[in-house]
């Protein structure tokens, strides 16, 4: 059996040619998800949204962004990836988003939620390649997860 271990990014194929060899390198292996949140304060306002509606008067959230990676931790390291590389990842990201109005900004002239964490996402994925969701709180209670 042929098989795809993903690590760090770097497809490993490998050779198993038995079954319950597979298995046990599978059941060794821990799989994670690191999640580290970043906050940023802006201003936006909805274009979409009905004439009327609150959200299309210009107006701030205090905006915080949850970054999961996921996958398989190293057993020779014990650790996925160094907390330290998705913050150097999101640090151009906050030096865009912080204080701003985030309809000035190239991808954001729509600026809801579900788009942030698109916009978020296309950013890291290049820098973060087990990045596995992007999480946008809005407000204590509205929260848009994305995928991918
Ligand atoms: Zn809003």
């Amino acid at each position: 059996m042929s098989v795809c271990i993903d690590v760090h990014t770097k497809p490993v194929w490998a050779e198993v040619h038995q079954e319950e060899r597979f298995l046990d390198i599978l059941q060794h292996m821990m799989q994670v998800a690191l999640v580290k949140t970043f906050t940023f304060e802006a201003a936006h306002w909805l274009p979409t949204f009905p004439e009327g509606h609150k959200c299309r008067r210009m107006h701030g959230h205090s905006f915080r962004i949850e970054v999961e990676v996921s996958g398989p931790v190293d057993p020779a390291k014990g650790y996925l990836q160094d907390y330290g590389e998705i913050g150097q990842a999101w640090s151009p990201l906050m030096e865009t988003l912080d204080h701003h109005l985030l309809n000035e900004i190239v991808g954001l002239e729509n600026p809801t939620s579900e788009v942030l964490a698109g916009w978020v996402w296309d950013r890291l994925k290049p820098e973060l390649p087990m990045l596995s969701a992007i999480t946008v709180h809005e407000t204590c209670t509205s929260t848009c997860v994305y995928r991918g």
